[in-house]
């Protein structure tokens, strides 16, 4: 049984309701009616479990967040507006004037410039590695490190982390890892592997179909003993594990980023989204074979793919043994240069031309001139950016025509 298959079941038997309407509910309420001023002081201070206003939670959100937390095996999880949202929440939430982040991997363009131009306009320093420079890594942690960030995939880079080694720098030496699973929901479960917080942009695969912008952190549960939440570098916490035990990490993101930097999710978001969470072990499991299948035939036949599943690619044995339910829904094309990749993007009648991953549809962009336009020649080269290459999100159609369309498309 492939890891889809689990929870097949799971998401249609939790996102239906078997009574009344089935059919998540919308509560469409920005505020909510507390009754009487004891329930009022009973749901601020935590104790009378209802909803406070919508900025906080929202109960269409709350399903979202109970699916998402079980999905992962964490102890719970917060909806945000975007992917961005929950990045900023999950980052926000652990950091102070000072602090320093290790940012491994791809990266995505907007985590990129929240880390090394946002975040950095409030005192706090970034530095970037690539996936497998371990010891650089190892030796950059200080006493101010308080997050080692990664993406399971680079994206676009296509370069895989070995995520176990990682998470065991960031436990050796009591940091939190937060890992970007955008791209590889049910494919990879990063807490099982030793991460303390995930994130996702729901935008993407999960929503599927492009009708809801959003995103979700999920988090673990604080341990009973020892636990490296409880040392000194995060003292701040101490008041939320004496509060709110194993589920800590929830109320500290809701207290010391969601309430005061609002990127909370909306009710109709989230309930697109759940219909999306229905469908995702299917729509991925097909994917993940369509886009091994289009990879090696174009491959093949002589253009230059980036995917994990090629023998050509450097993390290919860890792709074999360490990704055994693919890696999303990515791969990239180097045309050679600008103008190539400009030919084949304008012939292709499949692809759709768009700055969207993991929709319902093959997707197609030139990374060069739009989402890394903004940034200069180093950077991009240390992102893996190529004047010719194009970004490919493989979605449901045959994969026989997708592969004859690009190949179509390379020709001129
Ligand atoms: C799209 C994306 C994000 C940001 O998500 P939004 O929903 O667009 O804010 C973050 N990380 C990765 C890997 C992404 O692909």
């Amino acid at each position: 049984m492939n890891n889809f298959e689990k929870y097949c079941t799971r998401f249609v038997q939790s996102v239906g309701n078997k009574e009344g309407a089935i059919s998540p509910t919308i509560t469409s309420s920005a505020s909510f009616g507390y009754g009487d001023a004891e329930t009022a002081e009973g749901i601020f201070n935590g104790s009378v479990k209802k909803p406070l206003y919508s900025r906080m939670g929202n109960p269409t959100t709350a399903k979202l967040e109970s699916i998402m937390a079980k999905m992962d095996e964490g102890v719970g999880a917060i909806a945000t507006s975007s992917g961005m949202g929950a990045t900023t929440l999950a980052t926000m939430s652990l950091l102070e004037c000072g602090d320093e982040i290790i940012s491994i991997g791809g990266l995505f363009g907007g985590t990129y410039a929240l880390f090394n131009e946002t975040l950095k306009r409030f005192g706090i320093k970034t530095t970037f590695f690539d996936v497998d420079e371990l010891e650089s890594i190892q030796n950059t942690i200080t006493k101010n490190t308080k997050i080692i960030f990664l993406e399971s995939v680079g994206n676009p880079n296509m370069r895989l982390p070995d995520i176990k080694a990682i998470a065991k720098i960031a436990n050796d030496a009591g940091i939190a890892l937060i890992v970007d699973n955008t791209v590889t929901p049910l494919s990879i479960s990063p807490l099982a592997l030793g991460a303390d917080i995930v994130v996702y942009s729901t935008t993407k695969i999960i929503s599927g179909n492009t009708s809801a912008l959003g995103g979700c952190a999920v988090f673990r549960a604080i341990n009973d003993g020892e636990d490296k939440f409880k040392n000194s570098r995060y003292s701040f916490l101490a008041k939320f594990i004496k509060g709110a035990g194993k589920m800590a990490l929830i109320p500290n993101a809701k207290k010391r980023a969601m309430r005061d930097l609002g990127m909370s999710a909306n009710a109709h978001a989230s309930y697109q989204t759940l219909l999306g969470l229905e469908t995702l072990p299917i729509r991925l499991s097909r994917i993940i074979e369509s886009v091994e299948k289009v990879a090696k035939v174009l491959s093949a036949k002589g253009l230059n793919i980036g995917h994990p599943c090629l023998e050509s690619h450097p993390h290919h044995e860890r792709y074999k043994s360490e990704f055994t339910n693919g890696c999303g829904m990515l791969f990239t094309i180097d045309m050679g240069s600008q103008e190539r990749a400009y030919k084949f993007i304008n012939s292709t009648k499949i692809a759709t031309i768009t700055a969207n991953i993991g929709d319902s549809r093959t997707l197609a962009l030139h990374m060069a001139t739009t989402i890394y336009s903004d940034f200069d020649a180093e950077t991009r080269k240390f992102l893996g950016i190529t004047d010719g290459l194009i970004r490919i999100s493989i979605g449901l159609e045959n994969p026989q025509d997708i592969i004859d369309d690009f190949l179509n498309a390379a020709k001129y």
